[in-house]
């Protein structure tokens, strides 16, 4: 039976999330971008009020929310700043690692920390010389007694530079590429040999931390490995193919914020003595950004409906993210477009907007990995 309403719960959460997103997030996204601040405040914020971190099963003490919850989050978030909700989601990616592969004793020694606390996680898979072939991994972790041995840089790791716990992906021999990969939980506090490089001045999603992490002999228990050697590429990919549609559920929030401020700007502004949504140019516009938006929706809203139902979702999950992300990049460039010369300008909420988008196609998979992934699934659908 197929049912497109929300359930009572469901739509109390998106109104929770719409009010923090449209009365906290939204005000400060501009200055954030601007000032390139980290927005710790409106994480604390949203941990307070029960946004993050939403999938934490309930046996270590967290809501047990599914996919589809935190997609609708996502969505509010997206579309007040998709650079605050790559810090808020970067954290429940981080996590990911350790519900997939993690032991029980694993799980209870570190899940109920982010339900406490306001704790943030970082994801650490790519690396100066591994981004798309993420089985290229250079940085090693060898075994010394009871701890490994980790060497080797991370590059783009969101929340790197903030985070209180990072799981990180090393190889114990690049030859062997995925055979050889290890996951592994690093607790920055304890970890001597590992220092922040830097972190990148970036065209878009300014106010997140996207940081280089520089490992020389830093030390970590192999009670930290999660699961065992050689275990962690699929691990990752498990991770990825279950978190992609947030990547598209910010997508489709992007994409309304194009439309929502592209419209209230075609209904104010007047050329040739008519406002611009008098145009029918300007409406088709608007109208093409619906049609996609909704498309992307359901495509997000499937793929995230067969992760919670243990549907194998990789093909769905890559749709939905290539489509969705490539969705808020023509809309944001429409809303410029709309917007005409204003929307060039720092001023107007678009011109954001629009950098923002940018990411979408190329973190978590860029779009071209994500149709290798849907074509490959095609292959596999005729034996291939
Ligand atoms: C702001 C930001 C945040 C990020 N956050 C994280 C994070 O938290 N954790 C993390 O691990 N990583 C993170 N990343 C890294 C991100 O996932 C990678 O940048 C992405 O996977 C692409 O890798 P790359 O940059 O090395 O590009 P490359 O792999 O060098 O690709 C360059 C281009 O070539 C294309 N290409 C590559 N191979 C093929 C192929 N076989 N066929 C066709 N086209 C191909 C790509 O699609 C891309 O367009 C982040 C990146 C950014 C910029």
């Amino acid at each position: 039976m197929i049912d497109f309403r929300l359930t009572p719960e469901q739509e109390e959460l998106v109104n929770l999330a719409r009010k923090f997103a449209q009365n906290e997030m939204r005000p400060k996204a501009a200055q954030y971008d601007r000032e390139e601040k980290f927005p710790r405040d409106l994480l604390e914020k949203a941990h307070g009020l029960g946004l993050l971190n939403l999938r934490i099963p309930p046996d270590y003490g967290g809501l047990g929310l599914g996919c589809f919850d935190e997609c609708l989050v996502v969505e509010e978030f997206g579309a007040a700043c998709a650079g605050m909700t790559t810090t808020f989601m970067s954290t429940s990616l981080a996590l990911r690692p350790i519900l997939v592969g993690g032991s029980e004793e694993q799980k209870r020694r570190w899940l109920p920390g982010f339900v406490e606390r306001p704790l943030i996680a970082a994801f650490a898979l790519t690396e100066p010389d591994s981004g798309s072939d993420a089985a290229g991994l250079g940085c090693t972790l060898r075994r010394e007694g009871d701890d490994y041995l980790i060497n080797g840089t991370k590059r783009f790791c969101t929340n790197g530079s903030q985070a209180d716990l990072i799981t990180l992906f090393a190889t114990l021999d690049r030859t062997k590429r995925d055979k050889a990969i290890c996951a592994i939980v690093v607790e920055k506090k304890k970890t001597k040999g590992l220092a922040v490089a830097k972190d990148e001045d970036k065209m878009g999603i300014r106010c997140s931390a996207t940081s280089e992490l520089v490992f020389e002999d830093a030390r970590v228990p192999a009670a930290n490995l999660l699961g065992r050697e050689g275990e962690g590429f699929k691990n990752a990919m498990k991770t990825l193919d279950n978190t992609r549609p947030w990547i598209a559920a910010m997508g489709v929030g992007v994409t309304r914020a194009a439309i929502d401020h592209s419209l209230d700007y075609a209904m104010q502004r007047r050329q040739f003595g008519r406002p611009l949504i008098d145009f029918q140019a300007t409406q088709f516009k608007l109208a093409q950004m619906a049609m996609e938006m909704e498309a992307a929706r359901m495509m997000t809203w499937k793929s995230a409906w067969m992760i919670d139902h243990d549907l194998r979702a990789s093909k769905e999950s890559s749709i939905a993210k290539a489509f969705a992300s490539d969705t808020a990049m023509r809309a944001t460039t429409e809303a410029v477009q709309i917007h005409g010369g204003y929307g060039y300008i720092k001023e107007y909420p678009v011109e954001k907007l629009m950098r923002d988008a940018k990411i979408l196609q190329i973190y978590e998979g860029a779009n071209e990995i994500q149709r290798m992934v849907i074509a490959r699934e095609l292959m596999r659908s005729r034996g291939g």
